[in-house]
């Protein structure tokens, strides 16, 4: 689905990385900063992290990918939500016009599996450099979630509006507005497309969007899509098995603090590629700690 979307992404990434290294007169590969090296280095390379340990994203991503499985998650959570809508428009004593769909659009509506498939074929950890190129310039390249499309246009013909909360960056409005016509998603109002500016947390975004809708139901992949009660707790690079252990369960605990708004009031994407759900965790082989005991 993806392979036609990757040569140039991957050529794109090692021109970067070659780039740097021929300008600073060192080696042209994809390695990771020395400990010892000054962050501050008045003629730093760029350095981008590889994946620790290399190829740990290789699963998640076929998963996405080539999994009929991941397909048909997709399909259920979107058929919920097409259901959720109904009844909401059916219940609703004031016109559907006064409605609001609420989505992400990062792997909620939007798939980026040609980026993640350069990624890996990098050898590469995410690095927000190499995204903030795939947000300014691969609008093309963006493909649809398994029925997004279906449900946003479904929302549109009821009549219900379509409003995007995203932490893509507002200094790359017109690519996404691109990226977003170029598949046939609309956008009838440029308020409904809440992108970020100086925070990841979209409290703020969704509020809007409640105070000018009656904002029916959300779709995310992350948890975060939903309510900053789903935000890992930080921890330090150091912290040990225990400490990363209370950080998952501090996040689980609030999944069942809201049992009755999953597939209700809140709809979720699987995503087992990335998310508030690793940021506990990408700490290489140590991670192997929080497997459950055997
Ligand atoms: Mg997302």
């Amino acid at each position: 689905m993806h392979g036609r979307c990757c040569v140039r992404p991957v050529v794109l990434v090692l021109a970067v990385v070659c780039a740097a290294s021929v300008v600073r007169g060192q080696q042209a590969a994809p390695v990771a900063a020395p400990a010892a090296m000054p962050a501050a280095a008045p003629h730093a390379i760029p350095f981008f992290r590889p994946e620790d340990p290399p190829g740990r994203s290789l699963d998640a991503n076929l998963f996405v990918q080539t999994s009929a499985e991941y397909r048909a998650c997709c399909l259920q959570a979107y058929n919920l939500a097409s259901l959720r809508l109904a009844a909401a428009v059916a219940k609703s004593t004031a016109p559907s016009s006064t409605l609001a769909v609420v989505l992400d659009l990062d792997e909620t509506v939007l798939d980026n599996g040609a980026f993640q498939s350069m990624m890996i074929r990098s050898r590469l950890a995410y690095d927000q450099r190499l995204w903030d190129l795939w947000e300014a310039e691969h609008w093309d390249k963006w493909e649809l979630v398994p029925g997004a499309k279906d449900f946003i246009l479904e929302a549109t013909k009821a009549g219900v509006h379509v409003v995007y909360v995203s932490n893509r960056n507002e200094k790359f409005r017109p690519q996404t507005k691109q990226g977003l016509e170029r598949l046939g998603l609309p956008l009838t109002d440029e308020a409904h497309l809440k992108l970020a500016s100086d925070t990841s947390d979209k409290t703020a975004r969704r509020a809007e969007a409640e105070k000018a809708h009656t904002v029916v139901l959300h779709v995310g992949d992350n948890l975060r899509d939903f309510d900053e009660a789903f935000r890992a707790p930080k921890l330090a690079a150091d912290a040990d098995a225990a400490a990363v252990a209370a950080a998952i369960r501090h996040r689980k605990d609030a999944v069942d603090r809201h049992a009755k708004d999953w597939g209700d009031r809140w709809i979720v994407i699987p995503n087992p590629i990335y998310g508030e759900w690793m940021k506990p965790l990408d700490r290489g082989l140590r991670d192997v700690d929080q497997l459950v005991p055997e």
